[in-house]
C-alpha cells in the first residue's frame, strides 16, 4: 500500500500514456493510453485502446472492451507485488478498468484527465466492498497535462457518450469542450 509506493514523477509517465493515446487514435481507435511502472521507476508494460483495430496473437482489439488498461494488464499476465505498482493513465479509467486495477491490487492510479461521464475514481473505494480498498488514487496532479488530455479526448466523448455524457463533459471541461 501507500508505504510501498515510491515518490515517482507523475508528469513524466503521464505524459507517456498521453502519447500512446496519440498513438491509439492515429491507429483507429480511441485516444486513451496507460502504463504501469514499478517501484524502481521503470515502465513494465504499456498499453492502448485498440476499440477500432483488429484482435491478434498479441493484443486485445475488435471489442468494446479492449481499452488501454486492459490491453497492459493481458501483455503483464500475473501481477508480481502490484502493490509496489503505478498505473498511470491518460483518462479517469471506466469501470472495468478502475475495478480491474483495484481488484489486482495495483498500489496506485494516476489519471491525467477526468471523464466525468465514464471515470470510475469515485468508486474505486467502494465502502462495502472488501476487495476494493487498496487502491490509492491521485486524480490530475498536472493542470496543464488535465487540459491536453481533455482537448484530446473530447471529440471521442461527443462521439460515444449519450447525450447526459456530454453534457457532463461541456460541464467539467467547458474550454476544451468548445470547439468541438
Ligand atoms: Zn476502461
Amino acid at each position: 500500500m501507500a508505504v510501498s509506493l515510491p515518490d515517482l514523477d507523475h508528469v513524466r509517465y503521464l505524459r507517456a500514456a498521453l502519447a500512446l493515446a496519440r498513438e491509439a487514435q492515429a491507429a483507429g481507435s480511441a485516444p486513451v493510453g496507460a502504463v504501469l511502472v514499478d517501484a524502481q521507476g521503470q515502465v513494465v508494460a504499456r498499453g492502448r485502446n485498440r476499440v477500432g483495430e483488429p484482435q491478434s496473437a498479441d493484443h486485445v482489439g475488435q471489442a468494446s472492451v479492449a481499452h488501454a488498461e486492459m490491453d497492459l494488464f493481458f501483455q503483464v499476465g500475473e501481477v508480481q507485488n502490484p502493490e509496489t505498482l503505478t498505473l498511470y493513465t491518460s483518462l479517469e479509467p471506466c469501470l472495468m478498468c478502475g475495478g480491474a486495477s483495484a481488484l489486482l491490487g495495483v498500489g496506485r492510479l494516476v489519471w491525467a484527465t477526468a471523464d466525468p461521464w465514464g471515470g470510475s475514481g469515485r468508486l474505486l473505494r467502494w465502502a462495502d466492498h472488501p476487495a476494493m480498498q487498496h487502491t490509492e488514487v491521485v486524480p490530475t496532479p498536472d493542470p496543464a497535462l488535465e487540459h491536453e488530455g481533455a482537448l484530446l479526448f473530447a471529440p471521442e466523448a461527443r462521439r460515444a457518450f449519450p447525450d447526459e455524457g456530454w453534457a457532463l463533459w461541456r460541464q467539467h471541461y467547458p474550454e476544451e469542450t468548445a470547439g468541438v
